[in-house]
């Protein structure tokens, strides 16, 4: 799937960063929309090949959208605002020594504790304009993520707290702090098993593919993941045969759907069908809003799924199918509605 290395393809040596900020907001009911959270500090740690920690970088950002902390934002991280103001450097200053420390090595990949710190690093970075080396859409490991898929089930996230508590990490730096909280992400990966790290890379959707080249094909040892350009709107979006398709990522076989689309509590679209090699196959669609406007993009995932799946989803339609007849029968009792049919309803 993901491979690292320069266009050449010979692989360079990668290192692993972890990276925290800490961002400052608006008092009450002056945000600005573009920049709702202004990072104030960016920490971050290297670790090489062997996952040995090898360098820190720790940098304040004097703010300028909201130069006074708020009062939750005081309370959490410890940073005054005379410190803020003293030694913070423009953004701009800080990003460019950023980038410069992270690409001194070779290549890089970000990891981070959740998925936030991308995203509003990202729209920082919009924000002012300035130049971002890192390829959109950009992949990144989420350390939570897979803390969650080693120590739990997957889906449960904890703070980073908990998890240092939980591996009896030592603990003598404060938490809420960028270069602490990289640091302790730095101490949780590294025991956490390396294969899932480099297998279950995180995608941030802050820059959405533009376009069909741009769109995003991912296939994970249990599954595979789609990510649409945007679309005008749901019906666009739906009227795209790759939005729509439903394909075995394990020989890539087109999957006839026995069950179409439909859509489940208005965010979720299922289909399922055979691969004649492969069994059970069944497609997810999350419709996500894109940032402008009413535009929409696609998250769809498709798995290999056991028959105790498929009776679910059969039961998540029949859910739909009877509280679309309650409905209608509510408007006219003398109406039926036809069988098998919903008005959200895609081939
Ligand atoms: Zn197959």
């Amino acid at each position: 799937m993901i491979k690292f290395g320069s266009e050449h393809g010979e692989v360079n040596t990668i290192y692993y960063i972890t990276l925290d900020l800490e961002w400052n907001q608006a008092e009450r009911r002056r945000t600005n929309t573009n920049i709702p959270f202004e990072i104030i500090e960016v920490g971050a740690v290297k670790l090489d090949e062997s996952w040995n920690v090898v360098d820190h970088f720790s940098m304040l950002v004097k703010p300028r959208v909201y130069p006074h902390l708020f009062p939750k934002v005081l309370e959490i991280v410890n940073i005054t605002e005379n410190e803020l103001h003293r030694k913070g450097k423009p953004f701009a200053t800080v990003m460019k020594q950023f980038w410069d420390w992270c690409s001194a090595t070779g290549d890089y990949l970000l990891c981070t504790w959740g998925t936030m710190d991308i995203t509003e690093l990202l729209r920082n970075i919009n924000y002012y304009h300035l130049k971002c080396p890192l390829k959109h859409p950009v992949f990144y490991s989420d350390i939570q993520k897979i803390y969650s898929l080693q120590y739990s089930d997957g889906k449960k996230r904890c703070s980073l707290e908990t998890a240092a508590d939980e591996l009896q990490l030592t603990e003598t730096l404060q938490f809420h702090r960028a270069h602490a909280d990289a640091y302790y992400t730095a101490l949780v990966m590294q025991r956490l098993d390396r294969h899932l790290v480099d297998m279950y890379l995180s995608l941030d959707y802050f820059h959405l593919p533009a376009n069909a080249s741009e769109e995003v094909h991912m296939v994970f040892d249990t599954y595979s993941k789609y990510v649409s350009r945007v679309f005008p709107d749901k019906e666009a979006a739906f009227a795209d045969k790759e939005v729509i398709s439903c394909t075995c990522y394990l020989c890539n076989t087109p999957i006839k759907k026995t069950i179409p689309w439909f859509s489940y509590l208005g965010r979720y679209y299922y289909c399922g069908g055979k691969c004649p090699t492969h069994g059970w196959i069944r497609s997810k669609i999350r419709l996500k809003k894109a940032d402008s406007d009413h535009h929409v993009y696609v998250v769809k995932t498709t798995k290999v799924v056991l028959q105790s799946d498929i009776d679910d989803i059969l039961e998540k339609r029949e859910e739909v199918r009877e509280k679309r007849r309650k409905h209608l029968e509510a408007l006219d009792p003398n109406t039926t509605p036809p069988a098998g049919k919903n008005n959200d309803t895609y081939k």
